[in-house]
């Protein structure tokens, strides 16, 4: 596996993997078969912008291909034996675990995330089919809901077939977490993946054939969201859009679904608190901030990117934390000791380095961090950067970065703190550092954040709700959650006995 090899293997394994998806490209796959699209378009690396491969670009004839697929396919997919379906779906999580060296080592190259972090993310995809698998006999279960005069009862049935849009940070997990819940309640998919990292979802489809989908149960267009995805929310045949992105673009897939009515998943960004009181255990409190922001780069959705210090901790924490962001390493992706890799595209760079600029304008103190480490100027990297003495109403605190780039704030109390956490127009995430159980409490219930999470950096399990208020989404995946989004709820009202019934014309 990638996570034990050295940065020589990876990069000679890697090479291999690399050559192979250039000679063949990245295809759309419709109805069971690889196809090119209406055009190319080009992916490439972070680490030094060269060409990986060229990508089929999807148009909306493409997609009406995808969903004319998608939506052929689902009352037979809807149909299957549930413990049929549970055993393909065994088999992709197998078939994933197979692949996951060439799937981690393809996800660093396109990404720029370190290789520590991606080693897992193939198996983390591969527990997700696992978990949904093993849920899909009790995904059409209901509820009992007797009255006097009848019998209710409710059942789930898979909604159609449904979108998924994903976004270009952690494409493959992101992407089975989505998928896996869809495929288990019985809905086929048409997949249309960041145009900035598309490389592994074409692995993602080939090892859905392999496992043994049927044709049209999940169908793959790569292509621009202004177009592709664009023309995906829009078409009649798809039910529901699960989507991973930016808050604009999910409000434009609210306007875009509306005249089809469309069910809308959205997993939006966040500008996450996380809040340090003086009494905590502050040296794991260190840690956990360090990793929820500077790991996978920062761009997470659930990274946290607001450091709130009590007031006479402030001073010493800050500075131990500026002499750790200093240490983290910056380098190769695929080399094992590399904790922060280059960013998706130039593009991005620019952006965080402009918020890197807009700090010290802001009149905030940029303790490290900024500009392009020596010897790493030919791709997207950046020092990962640590800002202090930020108040709540400066742009570097309320505007989504997604880098490696964390600000600190001073507050006193817990009602400012609370002020200054809720102050965003993000609601994703929330960290709670405290040793007092009835303020942990306290923060926990009003602190606004779909998830919160008290002495602990972002532990997830998987039965549990994932999701955002406010601009930070709509809905929860998660356990039994997903199939809530991926089906519909049916009651079935059977009369017990011979109950009044009006009697309308007949006297
Ligand atoms: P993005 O919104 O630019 O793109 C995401 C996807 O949407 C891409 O596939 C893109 O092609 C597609 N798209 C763009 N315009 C579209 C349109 N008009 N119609 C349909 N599809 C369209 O996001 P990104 O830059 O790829 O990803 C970064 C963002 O994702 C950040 O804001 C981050 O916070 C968010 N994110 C959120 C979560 C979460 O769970 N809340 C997880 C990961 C990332």
């Amino acid at each position: 596996m990638a996570s034990g090899a050295s940065v020589e293997q990876n990069m000679q394994k890697a090479a291999e993997y690399r050559a192979a998806v250039a000679q063949r490209g990245v295809k759309n796959l419709i109805n069971g078969e690889w196809v090119d699209g209406a055009a190319e378009f080009t992916t490439s690396s972070p680490i030094d912008n060269s060409l990986i491969c060229r990508v089929a670009e999807g148009d909306a004839a493409d997609i009406d291909r995808a969903a004319q697929a998608a939506w052929e396919a689902f009352p037979a997919w809807a149909a299957l034996k549930a413990k049929t379906r549970r055993d393909i779906l065994y088999r992709f999580a197998e078939l994933i675990e197979e692949n996951a060296e060439r799937i981690s080592l393809l996800e660093s190259l396109d990404t720029g995330q370190p290789i520590r972090f991606m080693s897992k993310a193939a198996l983390r995809g591969a527990a997700n089919f696992r978990f949904f698998a093993d849920r899909v006999e009790g995904a059409r279960d209901g509820l009992s809901l007797p009255a006097d005069d009848h019998l209710n009862y409710t059942i789930r049935q898979p909604i159609g077939p449904v979108g998924v849009i994903t976004p270009w940070n952690t494409p493959f997990m992101l992407s089975t977490w989505k998928i896996a819940p869809a495929l288990a309640a019985g809905c086929t998919v048409v997949h249309k993946p960041a145009e900035l990292s598309p490389v592994t979802a074409q692995i993602l489809s080939e090892l859905g054939l392999a496992a043994g989908l049927p044709p049209g149960v999940l169908n793959l267009v790569n292509g621009f969201g202004e177009t592709a995805g664009k023309a995906l929310t829009e078409h009649p045949h798809i039910k529901a859009i699960a989507f991973v992105g930016e808050t604009v673009t999910g409000s434009l897939i609210m306007q875009q679904g509306a005249p089809t009515l469309k069910r809308v998943h959205f997993e939006l960004g966040g500008k996450n608190p996380v809040i340090v009181f003086a009494d905590a255990d502050l040296d794991r409190a260190l840690d956990a901030a360090i990793f929820m922001k500077y790991s996978l780069n920062g761009e997470r959705c659930t990274s946290s990117s607001r450091l709130l210090v009590e007031e006479p901790i402030y001073d010493e924490f800050v500075e131990k934390l500026a002499a750790r962001v200093e240490k983290i390493r910056v380098g190769h992706p695929l080399d094992p000791a590399t904790e922060v890799g280059p960013l998706i595209d130039p593009g991005h760079l620019a952006k965080v380095q402009s918020y890197v600029d807009l700090a010290e304008e802001e009149g905030a103190v940029k303790a490290f961090g900024g500009g392009q480490p020596a010897g790493l100027e030919s791709g997207n990297y950046i020092r990962p950067t640590f800002v202090t003495q930020a108040t709540a109403e400066m742009r570097i605190a309320q505007e989504e970065i997604f880098g490696p780039y964390l600000i600190a704030i001073p507050f006193e109390g817990e009602e400012e703190a609370l002020k200054i956490a809720n102050g965003v127009k993000y609601g994703l995430t929330a960290y709670i550092w405290t040793r007092d159980v009835a303020r942990a409490l306290k923060m926990a219930h009003e602190v606004e954040a779909g998830m919160v999470w008290v002495n602990s950096q972002n532990v997830r399990h998987l039965p549990t709700p994932f999701g955002g208020v406010k601009s930070s989404g709509i809905g929860r995946d998660g356990g039994d959650y997903s199939f809530d989004f991926y089906m519909e709820t049916k009651n079935i009202s059977i009369a017990l006995g011979d109950h009044p019934i009006s009697r309308l014309g007949a006297s």
